[in-house]
């Protein structure tokens, strides 16, 4: 028998309402333009955008999978684990997401204290007004710094304020990643180990499957062919279902890619849905 593979699946997607710069509306307009059939708005500490991505996804073909993104930390390495296909309405999902943008918003406060120390004077409305909730993060910060002519681009705001050991790095309060995938699991969702070759910490896979991770983001847009293949190889080792998505935040985020650059084969959402 012969498969048929369609690429045309992406499952990690930002959107306005948490560091993308497009609507979710835009998003599926854009998706189903570039082809894309299936799509995940994996926003990070929230699932606010996903009624809107429904809504405008209704009669265009575009399958919209539910979704959210929490960074969690576990031996001193930060690990992004995605929620897939997670119930919206469940109560201790959405204490954990309220938790996190608390937290998220005081963190912002941090960061404009601690550039206030080194002489930068921003109010950090700015932060909040750019972002249009507040449950902003350090992208809104770094548009914040050039918008100021305090950084050049992106790139440099988190290269000189952003990321540890610089000036006004502020960490997330911790998320143990057992807390995020019992949360996600109680909620009828699966989770994933989002860009494992990012977080590079393999020998910690283990531990997530004892906590129930039940997928790894396989396919992702600076994951290289040898990574791939890796990754494949981790999968069926552990039993994993292997997902894939593009973390695309928009066109004018800083990232070059397009959405519809990056697609994997969609038979593997089917797999997952099960
Ligand atoms: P936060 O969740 O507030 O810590 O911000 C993390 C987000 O910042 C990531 O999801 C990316 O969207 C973005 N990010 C992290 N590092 C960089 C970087 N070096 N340059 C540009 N964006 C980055
Ligand atoms: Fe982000
Ligand atoms: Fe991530
Ligand atoms: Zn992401």
């Amino acid at each position: 028998m012969i498969k048929l593979v369609y690429m045309s699946a992406d499952l990690h997607i930002h959107s306005s309402f948490s560091d993308g710069t497009e609507t979710p509306t835009q998003i599926v307009q854009k998706s189903k333009a570039a082809g894309l059939e299936i799509i995940s708005i994996t926003d990070h500490d929230t699932i606010a955008g996903i009624p809107e991505a429904f809504a405008a996804a209704q009669g265009t073909g575009v399958e919209v999978i539910p979704a959210v993104e929490l960074s969690t930390e576990l031996d001193k390495s930060e690990l992004h684990i995605i929620g897939y296909f997670i119930d919206q309405k469940n109560g201790e999902l959405l204490s954990l997401l309220k938790k996190r943008q608390n937290g998220r918003r005081e963190r912002i406060y941090k960061i404009f204290n601690l550039l206030k120390n080194i002489g930068i004077e921003i109010d950090p409305k700015e932060a909040f007004d750019l972002a249009g909730h507040e449950s902003a993060g350090r992208p809104h910060v770094a548009r914040v710094l050039i918008k100021n002519g305090i950084a050049a681009n992106i790139k440099d705001a988190f290269r000189n304020y952003l990321t540890p050991g610089k000036p006004a790095y502020v960490p997330h309060f911790v998320l143990h990643p057992k807390e995020a995938i019992e949360t996600i699991k109680k909620s009828g969702g699966c989770s994933v180990l989002a860009h494992p070759a990012v977080s590079n910490r393999d020998d910690l896979i283990p531990e997530l499957i004892g906590y129930g991770l039940c997928g790894i983001e396989v396919y992702y847009t600076s994951h290289r062919e040898e990574q791939i293949k890796h990754y494949i190889q981790v999968a069926k080792k552990y039993g994993l279902h292997i997902t894939g998505g593009s973390d695309y935040h928009g066109e004018n985020s800083g990232r070059e890619i397009k959405l519809g650059d990056f697609k994997f084969d969609k038979a593997l959402v089917e797999e997952l849905k099960k």
